[in-house]
């Protein structure tokens, strides 16, 4: 039996400015999201990651006969603030419906999912894209089909074989743990005008939904556990034209790196296949993260046939107009727009915030700042000596053991001037050791500028005494030489100065203007 007729060179591409040159790219963007309730779509069982295989079962989601789902309220609330969030409206009324199809993974034979009803439909959502070597920052809203209602499957592991997949394996083990978690699936509609750009579009959506689902609180979305996956639909229509091409679909694509490689990879495929008067073959493709290819997975035609029906075991999900607005009261402030505020309250350049942003650090700021200290001190510990210590460690900054009220104690203890800078971070050095909290760790290791001025100045004399070269340089005009003579008075004080007072002492003292 023949499947399918693969075209031959369906594997060469094209250089990927050329094929823009011919071709507008189009797609469409389906991203799964694991919702983080403690029980399952429609009984309660556990959701926790990591139990033993088939502990976190029952008659409900192992598909025994006579047992009756019973939907997760939670799930719902869930899905109608995501569908809130993304600017969708919301069903009054819809209904589950039965997705038939056989998989081992599977045990009703069929995936309770949403169908022609879905709970939430006809959204928006407005991403910014960096500027990049392609160009200029700019901002594309991304229009929403729907977000629907599902279940995760249970996951087969193949033993035997060498690539883990069923091909050549010896046998395959099945785990029902996952099957029943609720699911999230939302769908873009077909995507286009972003040209060269569409791969790029298409990580910032992931990144910005992501974010957003981050900030509401519904999801774990770590990518890399498979807490959002996204399928990548990718076709080509000839500049000019406006009749959609023969689309592909990357399966499970769970990076954002991955997800705009991808589109950017099937685009050159594409147009190699295009190129050479052949035409695409509908079906899915499997991304390589390795080799950076898609390779041909099961065809897939718009009919596939599902034989979808409504649900009868469970009740339709008619929300109040009164709960969908008690629901979009619980909307956080959107993500990209407490970025902006945050950035002009803590009065950062655009290159500071967007470090901030990249090392996850506007959370813990907001709560440094909080706790008293300074934008500017809570921006350079986190991003700075902390985030080298957590990367040096191999952890999370969070996970250090310093806290953002260590932060604000030790700022406080800089800015009335007992320590200085660098003793500021043999402190912090204490702090992350688990000596104590920073007032302690400074009393402990005897960390205070010393605030005797006559101390200072006899240091001051000393130098000065022993560096009539350097003084005659700065009398002569030359200030910046007293950076030498400081650096003398610091090592005489054993560090315990304040450089700045060293330096007014030193001129002062010669007689120049600073
Ligand atoms: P499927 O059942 O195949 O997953 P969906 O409707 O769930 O179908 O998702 C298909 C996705 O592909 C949607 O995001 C849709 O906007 C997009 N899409 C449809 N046609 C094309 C096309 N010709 N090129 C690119 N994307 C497309
Ligand atoms: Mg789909
Ligand atoms: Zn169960």
């Amino acid at each position: 039996m023949t499947i399918s007729a693969r075209p031959i060179h369906q594997e060469d591409t094209v250089d990927y400015a050329e094929a823009l040159e011919r071709y507008e790219p189009v797609m469409g963007l389906e991203v799964h999201v694991e919702l983080n309730t403690a029980t399952k779509m429609f009984c309660g069982c556990a959701t926790g990651f990591g139990a033993d295989p088939n502990t976190q079962t029952c008659p409900v989601c192992l598909g025994l006969p006579g047992a009756l789902p019973v939907v997760n309220k939670a799930a719902v609330e869930s899905a109608i603030r995501i569908g809130l969030a993304l600017n969708c409206q919301i069903a009054p009324w819809c209904r589950f419906a039965r997705k038939n199809y056989f998989y081992p993974d599977m045990p009703k034979n069929f995936q309770t999912s949403q169908y022609d009803e879905p709970i939430a439909f006809d959204g928006w959502l407005e991403v910014e894209v960096p500027a990049s070597e392609a160009g200029e920052a700019f901002t594309y809203r991304v229009e929403i089909e729907r977000a629907h209602m599902e279940e995760d499957t249970g996951k087969s592991t193949h033993v035997g074989g060498a690539t883990g997949r069923i091909h050549g394996a010896d046998y395959s083990l099945v785990d029902f743990n996952r099957a029943g978690i609720p699911l999230i699936e939302i769908v873009t509609k077909p995507l286009t005008g972003a040209g060269d750009r569409a791969p790029e579009v298409a990580k910032a959506y992931v990144a910005a939904l992501r974010d957003l689902l981050k900030a509401l609180d519904v999801s774990e979305v770590k990518m890399e556990q498979g807490n959002v996956r996204c399928d990548a639909n990718v076709s080509l229509m000839p500049k000019g034209s406006d009749t959609f091409g023969t689309r592909t679909e990357t399966k499970n694509v769970n990076s954002l790196r991955s997800v705009e490689r991808a589109v950017r990879y099937e685009i050159t495929r594409h147009a190699a296949i295009l190129d050479a008067g052949e035409k695409v073959f509908q079906e899915t493709r499997h991304w390589h993260e390795d080799t950076g290819i898609t390779t041909a997975g099961r065809p897939k035609s718009d009919a596939d046939d599902y034989r979808y029906f409504p649900e009868p075991d469970l009740v339709p999900v008619a929300p109040s107009p009164e709960d969908v607005e008690r629901l979009r009261g619980t909307l956080p402030e959107p993500p990209a727009q407490r970025r902006k505020r945050l950035q002009e309250e803590w009065g950062y350049s655009d290159l500071e915030m967007r470090d901030v942003v990249n090392a996850g650090a506007v959370e813990v700021i907001e709560e440094t700042v909080a706790a008293g200290a300074s934008p500017a001190a809570a921006r350079k510990w986190w991003t700075g000596d902390l985030a080298r210590r957590a990367n040096t460690d191999g952890v999370a900054v969070t996970e250090l053991g310093v806290t953002p009220a260590h932060i604000a104690e030790l700022d406080g203890l800089v800015r009335e001037g007992r320590l200085n800078d660098s003793m500021a971070r043999q402190v912090m050095e204490g702090v992350v050791a688990g000596e104590g909290g920073p007032t302690q760790v400074a009393d402990a290791r005897g960390l205070e500028l010393v605030q005797d001025d006559g101390a200072l100045q006899a240091a001051v004399d000393k130098v000065i005494a022993a560096n009539p070269d350097v003084v005659e340089k700065i009398q002569g005009g030359k200030v910046q030489a007293a950076g030498a003579l400081i650096g003398q008075v610091m090592k005489e004080m054993r560090g315990q100065a304040d450089a700045a007072k060293a330096r007014e002492l030193i001129l002062a003292t010669l007689g120049v203007e600073g």
